[in-house]
């Protein structure tokens, strides 16, 4: 038997549970029951059974490791099974609150801790619809309805009560059955609406194609996320008033930034760093810009301003601060925050590089055309929206830096090659070998002068 807690931490039993939790300290003591479903869970992997989680603050950090290392080979070798053993429940909603709490008291709401926490509540939940596909859809379809009403009337939703899911990105206004403003959810619903137009077909299967688990689902989503932001604000908003948080909540933040700062090792952790294409911020050296750039960055005279601006400068200008080998590592999908998770480096000094360059162009880009700023930021992998925030990140992808066979075909009057650009593919990778080249001589020219 599923529990609706399993899939939404903020129903009305998922509450029940934290109220009866009792005695704080009771976080970080060893807890018999959740050993035995830990060990218990079929399919869990026991060889490093001392790293399983045997309290409530060891599997909140585990939930956080887990979203964190779900596509390294650590999560993929069955590690972190238990928190898909829907008798988990209990102990995983307490868990969520803790950590929650940990990032609301330590970093904030609008921190990237928090923005990780988010995605790993989204990422266990997630999971955990995709496994229940193995079930009918009337279970399915009935168990998200018991989570979703806890939530919101599901017989009584207008798009306008979706305004906070439908700005988070991951569902489109389009993608709901909606009539006069109201959103069908429920299939009775749906019979009432559609019943009378359906001849010669199952209304069961159009319900489940036109909106059913999938919307239910996606709703889901973005509702927790929703519900799981508001609690992160408040909590932090209250601890201003605290005399002092409990010590277990700040050891458990702290535990956080040291997985955090594991995964990023590991992420970062690829061939080439000792060939000077770092996987890291890193400041600017202008000399090494390739033509190309030195020509953007001074403005574009005639047509092409936007493409050279969004498409070629914006990726450029940010990777070769934040991530100059992202070329040179296996995992190349990443997001700005990884390496900049405060985005001061963004803020303080990309966006201006690319304002700059966007006003030396004639006439200045933004003059005429400001909604360039907000494909920009999309650029950057921030959605399309005018301000750059965090709470937006992964709505679209950070481009990767165009390669000289595109712009060459794109933008031909960008390109104006010099020796150096013999034998590279990309502006990157002509950054990445001037900057060498530059150190090596610099290093000779020392070496000369002490001789
Ligand atoms: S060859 Fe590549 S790096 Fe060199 S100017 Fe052309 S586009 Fe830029």
């Amino acid at each position: 038997m599923i529990k609706t807690p399993y899939i939404n931490p903020f129903s009305n039993d998922a509450k029940e549970i934290v109220s009866k939790l009792g005695q704080v300290e009771n976080l970080d003591k060893r807890n018999e029951s959740l050993i035995n479903i830990v060990q218990h869970t079929r399919g869990q992997n026991l060889d490093d059974a001392h790293n399983l989680p045997e309290t409530f603050k060891q599997l909140a950090l585990s939930r956080f490791e887990w979203s964190l290392f779900r596509k390294s080979s650590e999560a993929s070798q069955k590690k972190y099974e238990y928190l898909f053993n829907p008798d988990i429940y209990e102990y995983d909603v307490v868990s969520f609150y803790l950590l929650c709490q940990a990032v609301a008291i330590r970093y904030g709401p609008d921190s990237h801790e928090t923005k990780q926490v988010l995605d790993c509540e989204e990422d266990i939940i997630s999971q955990r619809l995709e496994i229940l596909k193995s079930e009918p859809n009337d279970f399915q379809s009935s168990l998200l309805r018991k989570a979703l009403n806890q939530l919101i009337d599901t017989n009584s939703i207008y798009w306008t009560d979706l305004k906070d899911v439908l700005d988070l990105g991951k569902l489109d206004i389009n993608e709901l059955l909606l009539s006069n403003g109201k959103v069908i959810i429920e299939y009775e619903d749906f019979i009432e609406e559609y019943g009378h137009l359906i001849h010669n077909r199952d209304p069961r299967t159009m319900y489940e194609v036109t909106a059913g688990v999938n919307i239910k689902s996606k709703l889901l989503l973005g509702l927790i996320r929703v519900y799981t932001k508001k609690y992160i604000r408040t909590v932090h908003e209250m601890s201003k008033r605290m005399v002092e948080p409990n010590p277990i909540i700040l050891e458990l933040a702290d535990n956080i930034k040291e997985v955090q700062q594991k995964a990023q090792s590991l992420k970062y952790a690829g061939p080439g760093s000792s060939q000077y294409i770092d996987d890291k911020p890193v400041n600017y050296e202008f000399e090494a810009f390739p033509p190309c750039v030195r020509k953007c960055l001074n403005g574009i005279k005639s047509g092409g301003r936007n493409d050279a601006i969004v498409l070629f400068l914006t990726p450029f200008v940010s990777y070769s601060r934040l991530c100059p080998g992202i070329f040179a590592r296996q995992e190349q999908n990443i997001k700005l925050s990884d390496v900049d998770p405060s985005l001061e480096i963004t803020h303080n000094e990309i966006i201006p590089m690319i304002y700059e360059a966007a006003q030396s162009c004639s006439p200045p880009l933004f003059k005429d055309q400001p909604q360039e700023k907000v494909n920009i930021n999309s650029k950057l992998g921030f959605g399309m929206h005018t301000e750059l925030k965090l709470e937006h990140e992964g709505e679209t992808q950070w481009y990767t830096p165009m390669s000289c066979e595109k712009i060459k075909l794109h933008m031909p009057e960008l390109c104006t090659p010099s020796v150096d650009c013999k034998k590279i593919g990309n502006p990157i990778t002509y950054y990445n070998r001037k900057r060498r080249l530059m150190k090596k001589d610099k290093n000779k020219q020392v070496n000369d002068d002490g001789n």
